[in-house]
């Protein structure tokens, strides 16, 4: 605490699976003094990794956050995990993040993935660093690295630190602002460091690689092009200046050498987050509407604004209960403070604030604008929720999780653990938004939804290990959706008397084919009590989350209310509800209904050897090859596969590639199915 805002860094680190984003923000949490002994993810030691999962799968799926010092700044980390099936969780980190570090592998490159994670980051406007690891593998090259990102990446790529020495040899780095060289491997944690005397070769690539930098600055900044083609001396500070601003602009990124696994080059790497990327002052300010006037307004890095925050995750603590992560954007919040939760607009009181590293916390008092920090006692707080002043409301845009695409029938081995299972996934859907839990009203199952076999596979391994209950699942289910093809408008009526009391209404429902999503609207003019609205709109609700034909949920769908009568003096809400219902379904049946399927977008990177097979094993599966590409000896496919037809894919992949080829799979949208298929899918017959 207590640092100005100025010296404070929000940040991640982002990569392709596999890259070294556990193993560099480990050194960066070492050299900063944070923790006293290194981690290795090889050994399963990583602090960051803190998920028991996480370690034997030595991957990193749930975002934590810590913070730590360097150079009398704090710098704020949260860590986002690698694996597409788990985007939800990188764009929530993401959109409290102020800077990304981007770590790229030193021989791999800019791959699909890597891809993936900057675009997002264009999309949340977030300035980055680009980080080059691996220089100490065989086969490593920065050159061609930054070539790659130059070609496929956007905004300009501009050097500040270059490798000297090549694979084995690599010693140490060149810094371009200051043109010097330092070389570690004095101690074995590479915590010294020190100059070195360049040769004229190393002078040479300093020069050719400056020249990159000054050109790429030049650009963009008249100022240093006139003294570039003056040939004037550019003092290092001016450079740095108008590289960070360009940085925050978004139109650079500055890009360093390293190896995090042999402690090479992350020193100037952290020093790189404290000259290039923002403070909470340098972001502009949090745009948000204020819920009692629907008026956009704004909220200030500013201690003096009204308290304001967005929550992006949520953690259950066994003896703490509810916990939020929570980044303040204006204002201070203090134990013991009373503040409002949007959208609910329900009043909460602060408990406790904590300052968080992986799975340890430092309690604190109050907390001020630009802290990333855990909040206990918010007790109706969710995911993507803003937490505001009472007198001061505001709400900031909420995170949308994704749609779940694949379900399972789950069911605890004994039935003693029925209540055990219940409250754990109680806990699990609340903390991951993308994570859902039903049970089906016709078998009474308890169905499991996620977004990828390998997100269900993690829950289950956790109920096992945090929750202790061991569950039997069905083999997973792919979640289609119902949809209509034509317009149709339909009647419904109820009448009927029902122990000596009449009970009427009519409701007329007109159904239309949408390209995404569903709609409730009614036609205007309709005059009825809110009551009323609401409750037709909840039956209409209920009906397309049931489905009419197959029972799964519908989805592309506009449904207006075109009509409603019913006895104003003996309003039965009974016969209004059967109405709607009746309209709602006949109106679907006559809709020529059919079944969607979830289309998943894979990326396969393969040695080139695999090429024919990985295609035709894409063909079989009913899958249709967009584009493939070469990434040195690999080749690069990018398909799309129903997602049906993905079901052990990883098995697949590791046999035709002798355990050689990484993918990444990602819902990308609905299609309807064949006639064949649809026959396939049991008690599902179009009606004609
Ligand atoms: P993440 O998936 O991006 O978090 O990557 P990890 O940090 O878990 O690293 C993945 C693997 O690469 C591990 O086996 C690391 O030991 C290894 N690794 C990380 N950094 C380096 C490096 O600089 N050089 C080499 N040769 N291996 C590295
Ligand atoms: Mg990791």
């Amino acid at each position: 605490m207590g640092v100005e805002l100025k010296k404070l860094r929000n940040i991640g680190l982002a990569a392709h699976i596999d890259a070294g984003k556990t193993t560099t923000t480990e050194r960066i949490l070492f050299y900063s003094g944070k923790i006293r002994k290194m981690g290795e993810v090889d050994e399963g030691s990583a602090t960051m990794d803190w998920m028991v999962q996480e370690k034997e799968r030595g991957i990193t799926i749930t975002s934590a956050a810590t913070t730590c010092f360097w150079k009398k700044h704090r710098i704020n980390i949260i860590d986002t995990p690698g694996h597409v099936d788990f985007t939800i969780e990188v764009e929530r980190a993401m959109k409290v993040l102020d800077g990304v570090i981007v770590v790229f592998c030193g021989y791999g490159g800019v791959e699909p993935q890597s891809e993936t994670i900057w675009r997002q980051a264009d999309r949340y406007r977030i300035p980055r660093l680009g980080f080059i690891n691996k220089l100490d593998r065989t086969g490593s090259d920065y050159e061609r690295v930054f070539e790659d990102m130059k070609k496929k990446l956007t905004h300009k790529p501009v050097p500040i630190t270059i490798p000297i020495g090549k694979e084995s040899d690599f010693i140490g780095v060149i810094d371009l602002i200051e043109q010097k060289g330092y070389r570690w491997g004095l101690d074995p944690e590479g915590i010294k460091y020190e100059p070195v005397s360049l040769t004229e070769e190393m002078k040479e690539d300093m020069n050719h690689w400056r020249e990159i930098l000054l050109e790429t600055v030049s650009e963009f900044n008249d100022e240093i092009l006139n003294m570039y083609l003056e040939g004037k001396d550019i003092p290092p500070n001016l450079l740095k200046e108008k590289i960070r601003e360009l940085t925050i602009e978004g139109e650079v990124y500055p890009v360093f050498a390293g190896s995090a696994l042999k402690n090479i080059g992350i020193q100037k790497l952290i020093d790189g987050v404290i000259d290039y990327l923002p403070s909470p002052l340098d972001v502009p300010p949090m745009k948000g509407i204020n819920p009692e006037t629907g008026e956009e307004e704004e909220r200030k890095t500013d201690e003096n604004e009204p308290f304001s925050g967005l929550i992006f995750k949520l953690s259950h603590d066994p003896h703490l209960g509810l916990l939020g992560f929570l980044r303040v954007y204006s204002g201070k919040i203090r134990r013991g403070q009373t503040v409002k939760v949007i959208p609910v607009n329900r009043r909460n009181r602060v408990l406790k604030i904590f300052i968080p590293h992986a799975n340890v916390r430092e309690e604190v008092e109050e907390a001020g604008p630009g802290e990333i920090i855990l909040v206990g006692g918010l007790r109706d707080i969710k995911t993507g929720y803003t937490v505001a002043d009472m007198k001061h409301p505001i709400a900031f845009e909420p995170i949308e999780p994704p749609e779940p695409v694949i379900f399972v029938a789950i069911e605890p081995k004994t039935k003693a653990d029925e209540d055990k299972l219940v409250k754990a996934l109680d806990i699990l859907s609340m903390e991951d938004p993308s994570f859902k839990v039903k049970v089906d009203s016709e078998t009474g199952q308890r169905i499991i939804s996620g977004m990828g076999e390998l997100h269900i596979e993690i829950i289950i391994d956790r109920l096992k290990r945090e929750y202790k209950v061991l569950c039997n699942v069905s083999k997973p289910y792919v979640s289609y959706r119902e949809t209509i093809t034509e317009r149709v408008e339909e009647l419904g009526t109820f009448q009927r008397i029902i122990s000596g009391k009449m009970h009427f209404a009519i409701v007329g429902i007109l159904l239309t084919p949408l390209d995404k999503g569903r709609k409730i609207e009614w036609e205007p003019g309709i005059v009825v009590p809110v009551e009323i609205k609401n409750s037709v709109e909840k039956i209409i609700e209920q009906n397309l989350e049931g489905g009419v034909v197959a029972g799964y949920p519908i989805t592309n769908i506009h449904v207006k209310i075109t009509q409603i009568e019913y006895d104003k003096e003996n309003i039965s809400e009974m016969a209004i509800h059967s109405a709607a219902s009746i309209a709602f379904r006949n109106a679907f049946l006559k809709g020529k209904p059919t079944l969607l399927q979830p289309i998943m977008k894979l990326e396969v990177i393969f040695p080139e050897e695999h090429l024919g097979d990985v295609i035709s094993d894409i063909n079989t599966r009913g899958g249709k090859v967009q584009s493939i590409d070469r990434l040195k000896e690999n080749s690069v496919i990018k398909a799309t596969v129903p997602l049906a037809r993905t079901f052990g894919y990883a098995t697949t992949l590791r046999s035709l590639t002798q355990g050689r080829g990484v993918y990444t799979m990602q819902f990308s949208h609905y299609e309807p199915l064949t006639e064949e298929e649809i026959e396939k899918i049991t008690h599902f017959s179009p009606v004609q």
